[in-house]
């Protein structure tokens, strides 16, 4: 029997610091919109504010995604399905989850799936 509660309590704690982190970064960006002129107030400056702005955005969405992953993950612990394959249902790796333990795929179903992605293309 794999003691999933320890990935569980992972899980919980980069919820909370990921949560924070996002907060942080959307009172920046608040901050930086609301400063006199706007983030494209002058020619020079407003483009580096542009930037850092969409930079911010990108690192949000990010930290978004991964936010929904671990929220994804913690329900299928309440369910408890956690650490089964979303697509195959089988056990994934625990070398995977310890690195990785919002990961809800196996590792053969995510390279299935990053292949029919590059497919796609
Ligand atoms: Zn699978």
């Amino acid at each position: 029997m794999v003691d999933y509660n320890k990935f569980y309590k992972r899980l919980k704690k980069e919820k909370k610091q990921l949560t924070e982190k996002l907060e942080q970064l959307t009172a920046d960006r608040h901050s930086l919109a609301g400063r006199e002129g706007g983030p494209f107030g002058k020619r020079e400056e407003g483009g580096n504010e542009a930037f850092e702005l969409e930079k911010g955005l990108a690192l949000e969405e990010k930290l978004r995604n991964t936010l929904t992953e671990i929220d994804c993950a913690l329900e299928k612990y309440k369910a408890g399905t956690y650490g089964l394959c979303n697509a195959c249902g089988r056990p994934i790796e625990i070398a995977r989850l310890e690195a990785r333990p919002q990961a809800s795929l196996c590792l053969e179903c995510k390279t299935t799936q990053a292949q029919n992605v590059k497919g796609a293309k």
